[in-house]
């Protein structure tokens, strides 16, 4: 079959990290398995962000610039202005139409399918518009994307008086507390300006069918980097090291931050720790030695016992490597993924979007996590830091039973994609069967011309 012969997929994924990463690797996983083009759309920092950090360039993935005026991605922005980002988002639209347009124009025939953003429910109508199928992609996992849709929808929390509530549509035995969700949900009253973007999105997805600064870096400046993490990896003992991170826009409030710290230190066990300015600072700016406790990061230097590393490590590499133990994160669902991919429990501190859900569901449902705190105003000590750390380290304690179950998670994440060691394990079979869905589908319907 020739390129030009292709059914063509058009993909548009949301303008931030934890939205790219999962939609290239949708990608790389279709073309891997069948004999689709793709195209990626985004704006033009975020295409530049994906073709850097493709190793394998594979020519039937090609990207599409979308002009767009304003900050093109979520990454380094304050809380408060990703609001006016999701908003400006809208003006994706025209450019995204054109897109659709010229490729419908060259080809003959529309795109087999729209593949867009749960952030992006009006790509629905665009794709129904130009007479093709429209699917929307969630990028956080199962649990937390349907919490997040049931909260946005029923705010079950502004209905209720008591400090607990049940999401509804979910066991009544997951409760939560309101401290526990995001500031954006938790004070949301249906026509605030985080609402007034969510619901028609979602309500739209719903009825659809069914770093810069790293892409700066050459590969030789990327070897270096990892390098140094390796060494220092290395020289730790099998299972020993925490590795914290709150992802790639997400950070804490400066008293926290010294409390991490010293409940870190406290804990005496080693640590890679990416650090980013605290809550209220210009996360673009200098990293001031003053957040950290007095003489924390000299001591860290001489005791080897802290790799603190500033805004951005190779989460991957450090994951993948046999000295690291735990994970403390904010809980985002890539990150989840990754850490369990690789067997290792996590300290959860969610902070935004989806992640008190997902925190519950690693905790309750899944036995690899214990919450440390939530959200960006409770209060945590350098003791429970401490405590928390211990618990989760120690092997035979709770801690041996979270890696135990971290482990068998790792197994079925393995199975999900090789059985017998083909690619045939359950997602994958999920993928063929879905696209030998649309493709009969598009097939029935071109007989009959109803495009
Ligand atoms: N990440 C990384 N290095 C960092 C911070 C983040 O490689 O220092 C990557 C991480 O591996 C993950 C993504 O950025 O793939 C973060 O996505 P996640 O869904 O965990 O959180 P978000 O950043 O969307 O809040």
């Amino acid at each position: 079959q020739s390129m030009d012969h292709r059914y063509h997929i058009v993909m548009l994924p949301f303008m931030a990290h934890g939205h790219l990463t999962p939609f290239l690797a949708l990608a790389t996983q279709i073309i891997n398995r069948s004999k689709f083009s793709i195209t990626i759309a985004d704006t033009p920092l975020n295409v530049r962000y994906l073709r850097s950090t493709i190793t394998d360039h594979n020519p039937h993935i090609t990207f599409a610039e979308l002009p767009f005026s304003g900050p093109e991605n979520t990454e380094n922005l304050p809380p408060s202005k990703i609001v006016d980002l999701l908003h400006s988002s809208r003006n994706l639209e025209q450019p995204f139409r054109r897109l659709l347009c010229d490729i419908t124009a060259k080809e003959g025939r529309p795109p087999l399918c729209v593949i867009s953003d749960w952030f992006f429910g009006w790509a629905s109508d665009v794709a129904k518009s130009i007479g093709t199928f429209n699917f929307t992609f969630a990028t956080g996992g199962a649990y937390g994307t349907l919490a997040s849709i049931s909260m946005w929808l029923h705010l079950p929390h502004q209905c209720t008086d008591s400090a607990e509530f049940a999401i509804p549509g979910f066991p009544e035995r997951c409760r939560f507390l309101r401290s526990q969700l995001n500031p954006q949900v938790r004070e949301a009253d249906g026509s605030d300006p985080w609402s007034r973007f969510m619901l028609p999105q979602i309500s739209l997805s719903l009825k659809s069918h069914g770093p810069p600064s790293l892409s700066k870096r050459s590969g030789k400046e990327v070897g270096l980097f990892l390098e140094k993490y390796l060494e220092w990896l290395d020289k730790q003992r099998p299972e020993s090291v925490v590795y914290v991170s709150f992802g790639s826009q997400n950070t804490i409030g400066a008293s926290r931050m010294m409390k991490l710290a010293r409940g870190l230190e406290k804990s005496g066990k080693p640590f890679v720790w990416v650090v980013r300015p605290p809550l209220g600072f210009d996360v673009k700016g200098e990293f001031r030695s003053e957040w950290l406790p007095e003489g924390f990061e000299e001591r860290m230097r001489k005791t080897k016992q802290g790799l603190i590393v500033r805004n951005w490590a190779p989460q991957l590499e450090i994951l993948s490597h046999k000295s690291t133990a735990v994970f403390l994160s904010h809980c985002g669902w890539n990150s989840i993924m990754e850490s369990l991919s690789w067997g290792v429990p996590i300290v959860a501190w969610p902070l935004a979007a989806e992640q008190a859900y997902n925190s519950k569901i690693l905790s309750e449902e899944m036995g690899v996590s214990l919450e440390l705190t939530g959200g960006n105003e409770s209060s945590v000590g350098e003791d429970e830091v401490k405590k928390m750390v211990d618990l989760e380290m120690d092997g035979n304690g709770k801690g041996g039973k979270m890696r135990t179950e971290a482990f068998v998670i790792k197994e079925q994440i393995g199975d999900a994609i090789r059985m017998e060691g083909q690619l045939k394990g359950s997602s994958v079979k999920a993928l063929d069967d879905f696209f030998g869905f649309v493709l009969t589908r598009t097939e029935e319907l071109s007989k009959s011309n109803l495009f």
